[in-house]
């Protein structure tokens, strides 16, 4: 066997080794992008692999519909359940209503501009009886500047669960590993929640956070029905392919800034011995390994 074949052949066997282990074929390279994976490209442009799907219900949080558009960054995943979870035992009873993230290998999802690469999610507002009673949120219904929405499928009025509303944001901004760039939100959305906070005495810092991520996009759509939260990519998902748009959060740079480069895993030293495809580089490393 030559020196080429025997390092196809090792190559074939430590892929063959890694997926029945587990440990790489979410991330094996393909010959169109080498060495990429999880959330690629930008939100309204890329794909997702290896993306986990949040499971249909749990403590604190239902989908909105049985579909397959609850697929996300698997760390994404976690903050949104550990949100949900945060508010149930803070204030138990209300029930977050999930919208779309992405579906399974992410790309195109109409109606959505972007959802494409599992970094955002749409999260229904929690709402209440008039009297104040928690009810699941029966989708996508303005809420006024009043605060109150007309349930066209209920025939009734309900009200912005803001106390809920905003331990939900609350749960989001203050959690390092969720990364939260964005909770696109109305106009009156932003000032209802923000005034709430104030009132309750929430910190400076979790204020100064929420008023950053808290905004109506333009263009865009008036977000008074949902939050529509986009999670930024972690340096070692840009070195994958994630790509940052946008502006930089002060506590997520500074989280970064703050946290060391870990050391390469055992899986990131096999996979950079096994020279992804058109690697030039790399692939003459493996030759020579093959020829020792
Ligand atoms: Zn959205």
């Amino acid at each position: 066997m030559g020196p080429l074949l025997r390092s196809v052949a090792r190559r074939a066997a430590l892929v063959t080794l890694l997926c029945v282990t587990g440990l790489g074929c979410a991330r094996a390279p393909s010959p169109v992008h080498p060495g990429v994976g999880g959330s690629v490209g930008v939100p309204h442009g890329g794909v997702l692999a290896g993306g986990r799907e949040l499971p249909r219900r749990g403590p604190g949080w239902v989908w909105l519909r049985g579909d397959d558009r609850h697929w996300g960054l698997p760390r994404f995943v976690d903050a949104i359940e550990r949100a949900a979870r945060k508010v149930e035992s803070q204030r138990p009873g209300g029930t977050l209503s999930i919208g779309d993230l992405s579906v399974r290998r992410g790309g195109r999802l109409l109606p959505h501009l972007s959802h494409r690469t599992g970094r955002d999610v749409d999260l229904l507002l929690y709402m209440t009886t008039l009297e104040g009673a928690p009810v699941q949120s029966p989708g996508f219904i303005h809420v006024g500047a009043d605060g109150l929405a007309y349930d066209e499928a209920g025939k009734r009025w309900l009200r912005l669960d803001v106390e809920r509303t905003w331990l939900l944001v609350k749960a989001l901004v203050e959690d390092d590993a969720a990364r939260v760039q964005w909770a696109f939100a109305s106009t009156n959305l932003e000032a209802i929640l923000l005034e709430w906070a104030r009132a309750r005495g929430e910190s400076g810092e979790t204020l100064l956070r929420a008023s950053e991520i808290l905004l109506q996009p333009r263009p865009g759509g008036v977000h008074d029905d949902h939050l529509h939260v986009r999670t930024a990519c972690t340096p070692e998902e840009q070195a994958l392919g994630c790509e940052h748009t946008g502006p930089v959060r002060r506590w997520i740079a500074e989280l970064d800034a703050a946290t060391p480069t870990a050391p390469p895993s055992t899986e990131e030293l096999l996979f950079a011995i096994l020279s992804p495809i058109g690697a030039p580089e790399a692939s003459a490393h493996a030759e020579r390994h093959a020829a020792e």
